[in-house]
């Protein structure tokens, strides 16, 4: 009897741990079964040891322009196995506080591999246990790329290098998406030589052309070299060509594509390409089996899984259909500036009719006062409604989410600025690029 559950979660990452605390708020009894450590990829080897990572690089940076405002500083270093300590240390503490969390809500954690003996029954640890329902959240991994094949030492991926005890001097990095890019600014922040080829023609590929273009000034201003339209032709003996005949010599490389879902033994599942094919409420091809997060690949990012995981179990207790749209879920790249967007790029709007308003944060007093001008919000909009924002701007990680709110629901632009800005504020760019949609910017000079 012990080992009858109203739910079985497979993987302990956002989608799993939320779905479980979510489950247990509503009633179920509910066992959560991570064969490594709660927290998954996010906690571990993504989101958080990254960022952890990135915000001392970020604070080193901000040290050497110490002098303009007004601070002297005389030694400007860093020690990077203290800083290394410090994510470990960081995801340690979180790891533990999580387990307590998920634990308070009387969920059992089974700290062992599961396998799906048949739709209804997990096994693991040589125990059986009995589920009405299962939510698959096993995630996903990096992907193995042929002529790029990872072995720690020369070529690694995004698990290896969070784990590097001394920074290479020169590194090449493969793709130009928010691993890549995240990555690109570290290494350069902390005073590395950085290349970085991306094969699509854009950096970011994913972004509205204007955050590409300043993403490319950005990278400019850094002294981060980059080739778009461009790949790895052959690598031998340390030395790479590129597609361009560009000859690098660089002491490592991170192979920064590539992610596939991990799928767990025991029953077979219908597949979309290489993920687990669901339908809109995210059943799978058993109707009592669920799959999120990221082996679904509907989109790979962390808050994704946390929304996925409330609307499943919500619609496992309440028969509530599953909201999800992907348009709707902000992108978001760390660093200085932050990048976010959220909703339609001008190339999806391609043939259609809309507006568009671009606020520069050079017209800003707080972003003077910061000495962070290199920015802008920029909005599109339909019918009078917000249908896509693209920001490069400090806190655009934060700022990203008033759009979020607009579009979700489906919000008026004359609606909106009843709302009123804090001064001063980055937040201020973000009323401006809605009144700049009637040309009616109160910062920027008359046209
Ligand atoms: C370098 C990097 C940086 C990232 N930065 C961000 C970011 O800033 N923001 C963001 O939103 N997203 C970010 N992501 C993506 C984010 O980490 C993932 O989207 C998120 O972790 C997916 O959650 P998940 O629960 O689906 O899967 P995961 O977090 O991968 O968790 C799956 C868990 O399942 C466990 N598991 C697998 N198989 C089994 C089994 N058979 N039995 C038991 N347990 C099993 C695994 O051990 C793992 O702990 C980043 C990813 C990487 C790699």
């Amino acid at each position: 009897m012990e080992n009858n559950f109203d739910l079985g979660i497979i993987g302990g990452g956002p989608a799993g741990y939320s779905a479980a605390i979510r489950a247990a708020q509503k009633g179920l009894s509910v066992v959560l079964f991570e064969k490594e450590e709660i927290g998954g990829t996010c906690l571990n080897k993504g989101c958080i040891p990254t960022k952890t990572i990135l915000h001392c690089s970020d604070f080193y940076k901000n040290l050497k322009k110490a002098e303009k405002f007004g601070i002297e500083i005389q030694e400007k270093s860093y020690d990077y196995k203290k800083i290394l300590s410090r994510k470990n240390e960081i995801t340690q503490k979180l790891q533990n506080s999580l387990t307590k969390l998920v634990q308070s809500y009387g969920v059992q954690i089974v700290n062992v591999q599961a396998k799906i003996i048949d739709t209804n029954s997990i096994e693991s640890g040589g125990k059986i246990y009995q589920c009405k329902n299962i939510i698959l959240a096993t995630g996903s991994k990096p992907m193995q790329i042929k002529g790029l094949e990872t072995d720690g030492k020369f070529i690694l991926n995004s698990d290896e290098v969070l784990n590097l005890e001394k920074l290479p001097e020169n590194v090449l990095i493969v793709g130009s998406g928010a691993i890549g890019t995240e990555w690109a600014r570290i290494f350069s922040a902390l005073d590395k030589n950085v290349t970085l080829t991306e094969l699509a023609e854009t950096l970011l590929p994913n972004a509205d052309i204007d955050v590409s273009k300043r993403l490319d000034r950005l990278f400019k201003k850094s002294k981060i070299k980059f080739f778009t339209g461009t790949k790895v032709d052959k690598i031998s003996n340390k030395t790479v060509t590129l597609s361009n005949g560009e000859i690098l010599n660089p002491d490592m490389i991170l192979c920064a594509v590539g992610r596939e879902p991990v799928i767990p033994d025991g029953i077979s599942f219908e597949k979309d390409g290489k993920f687990v094919k669901i339908n809109d409420n995210f059943q799978t091809n058993y109707s009592n089996i669920f799959a999120i997060g990221d082996l679904n690949g509907k989109m790979m990012l962390a808050h994704s899984a946390v929304h996925q995981a409330i609307s499943v179990v919500d619609f496992i207790v309440e028969d509530k259909p599953v909201h999800f749209d992907k348009l709707a879920v902000p992108s978001v790249i760390y660093g200085n500036p932050e990048i976010a967007w959220v909703g339609k790029t001008e190339k999806m709007l391609a043939n259609t009719e809309y507006e568009v308003s671009i606020f520069p944060v050079s017209a800003l007093g707080k972003a003077f006062a910061d000495d962070e001008i290199d920015g802008f919000v920029k909005v599109l909009s339909q019918n009078d409604k917000v249908v896509g924002a693209h920001i490069v701007c400090p806190e655009a990680s934060s700022l990203i989410h008033q759009f979020s709110l607009m579009i979700d629901n489906n919000l008026k632009t004359e609606d909106i600025l009843k709302t009123v800005f804090a001064h001063p504020s980055y937040s201020e760019a973000v009323f401006e690029s809605i009144l700049g949609l009637d040309s009616l910017n109160l910062s920027l000079p008359c046209k």
